[in-house]
């Protein structure tokens, strides 16, 4: 971690925001006392959970748009398993915090812009105009995205099997929850994933939020 000059340094710079916002000790004070592997993996998890559980838990008390979000009763020490299969590196953590967003329904589509601005902004999306770019279109429908789409889901049949995803693959419900949160309770009684197979899930689901929404803004910045 070089701290020298933060301001051009975009890679210690993305550290000392990570660090701040989830409350941890500066950037300095770790270099001086340096925790073990094991402590700082332990601390991360604790932070970030602490930090995404009560905004979940914001969200579930005010949205019943939150269902696919499973919190656990005694979160610390117990991270929600999209930190639990987190590595704590800057590029992971700005993955884990885009499928956050998702999660939340914090990330910005269409379909939440037209809420502030009725009057001005369509809620169709502007790719391929065949509905509301909401969460669902975006992920699971938005033929813009057919290809990244098609090559990620071949990857999540590998990680679940052939026959667990025959069973998602056409319930948009059962495969959006897959992808959001694979240990919502939900998911139980339609497939049976062991804790590998959750973290693998969690972890090609993070990568496919990021595929997609690469996808999504370079598709867009081309079209203006
Ligand atoms: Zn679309």
């Amino acid at each position: 971690m070089a701290m020298s000059n933060p301001d051009r340094n975009s890679f210690s710079t993305s550290i000392r925001e990570i660090l701040h916002k989830y409350n941890l000790p500066l950037p300095e004070d770790l270099l001086q006392n340096p925790p073990s592997k094991h402590q700082w993996k332990t601390t991360f998890r604790n932070a970030t959970t602490d930090y995404w559980e009560s905004t979940w838990k914001e969200e579930l008390s005010t949205q019943s748009t939150a269902k696919y979000i499973q919190v656990q009763s005694a979160p610390i020490g117990h991270p929600h398993n999209l930190w639990a299969s987190t590595n704590p590196k800057p590029h992971e953590v700005r993955r884990a915090e885009l499928k956050a967003r998702l999660l939340t329904r914090t990330y910005i589509l269409q379909s939440n812009t037209v809420r502030f601005n009725r009057n001005e902004v369509s809620a169709t999306c502007k790719l391929c105009n065949m509905g509301d770019e909401t969460r669902e279109h975006l992920l699971l429908t938005c033929k813009a995205h057919t290809q990244v789409r098609s090559e990620e889901m071949n990857m999540l049949q590998q990680i679940i099997g052939r026959q667990e995803f025959a069973a998602i693959r056409c319930n948009g419900d059962l495969l959006i929850q897959t992808i959001l949160d694979c240990t919502h309770v939900s998911l139980q009684q339609h497939i049976n994933l062991s804790r590998k197979q959750k973290t693998d899930v969690e972890r090609w689901s993070q990568i496919y939020c990021e595929q997609i929404s690469s996808s999504r803004t370079g598709q867009l910045s081309e079209a203006i």
